[in-house]
């Protein structure tokens, strides 16, 4: 349920309507906009009657969210979230790129590739510590030493770090790192996880399931949300269709969808989408002409010898050329890239 404050609606009246949902057992959540306040009600009991609320002073209207996923929504909050990582602005005007290698294998090669993305215009360097690996003979990241090369590479070259958390137990460690911490498809439904996200204040890179719905998806960001962390960064990163000419399939759609539904920004990882090098750069346009808000891409500067994913890997001057295409396209749809 939103309810919405007139326009001159004074603290305290906000304050009062506040305590009253708290009071009848449910969960406040408000938007301050520049014009009026919006408070979000939401809770498991049963739906809130709206004549409680429309009587008190201040409130102007009071309506149902239509849509099954509530605080992702754009019926609660019109303007599109921007988040500030340490300066760096998702979701505004700015295409903003990520690019790393899938997995962190050495200080030399993770600070190698940094230097390398860094000059070819990515803002963010992504790199896994902790990799979620289909059979568990395959190698399963460095862990707490892979954070502390992530950790040398921001030093040499400023960027910002996103890194997956795969466990409740590794987030304070994760964060002390991260400068965005990703939760990867595997754990789009690993609701606890979201939970324990949702009470930290890092910004997070939320992929979506290989097999999750779009209304799936938004709905268990709402578990984030409600937890307290409003920094939710959505990344479509392909889904698993009939189609083996690709290691998944990118849902172009899906970004579309996203952005008509939600105030969060949205990604697009071209690399896992695809799982060729050859075909990242052509998915990475289209991403970007759907309207995301930025890539996610897997650079790496030997991938014949990457531990992960080195066949979707483009090598750095790869990555520039798809940069510079992909600059093109970002132009046309009136974005910036710094
Ligand atoms: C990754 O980013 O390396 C990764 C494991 O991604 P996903 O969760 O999309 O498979
Ligand atoms: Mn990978």
């Amino acid at each position: 349920m939103i309810i919405s404050m007139e326009a001159g609606a004074s603290q305290e009246q906000i304050q009062a309507v506040i305590g009253r949902i708290q009071e009848l057992g449910y969960k406040a959540h408000p938007i301050i906009g520049v014009e009026r306040t919006v408070i979000g009600v939401v809770g498991h009991l049963k739906r809130p009657q709206k004549e409680l609320f429309e009587v008190l002073p201040g409130v102007e209207n009071v309506v149902y969210i239509s849509k099954p996923f509530k605080l992702v929504s754009k019926e609660l909050k019109r303007e599109p979230t921007v988040i500030d990582v340490e300066g760096v602005k998702v979701g505004g005007k700015e295409l903003v790129i990520i690019a790393g290698p899938c997995s962190v294998e050495s200080e030399e090669q993770i600070v190698t590739i940094a230097k390398a993305v860094r000059a070819a215009g990515a803002k963010m360097l992504r790199g896994g510590a902790y990799k979620p690996r289909t059979s568990p003979f395959s190698f399963q990241g460095l862990k707490r030493e892979g954070l502390e090369m992530l950790a040398a590479a921001k030093r040499e070259t400023g960027l910002k770090i996103v890194t997956e958390v795969l466990a409740i137990a590794d987030i304070d460690l994760v964060c002390e790192y991260a400068d965005v911490i990703q939760i990867g498809a595997r754990n789009c439904q690993n609701f606890p996880l979201l939970e324990a996200v949702g009470r930290t204040s890092k910004p997070v890179l939320y992929k979506r399931g290989m097999s999750t719905t779009v209304e799936e998806w938004l709905q268990a960001t709402d578990y984030i949300l409600d937890g307290g962390n409003g920094d939710v960064i959505l990344c479509e990163r392909g889904i698993r269709t009939f189609e083996t000419a690709t290691r998944n399939t990118l849902d172009v759609n899906a970004v579309a969808v996203v952005k008509e539904a939600s105030h969060l920004p949205i990604f697009v990882d071209p690399s896992h989408a695809t799982g060729h090098n050859h075909l990242v750069t052509a998915a990475a346009r289209a991403g970007v002409a759907a309207g995301a808000d930025g890539l996610i891409i897997e650079v790496h500067h030997q991938p014949e010898k990457a531990w992960s994913d080195g066949h979707q890997s483009l090598k750095p001057d790869q990555f520039a050329e798809c940069i510079r295409q992909v600059r093109r396209v970002a132009e046309a749809m009136g974005r910036t890239m710094g």
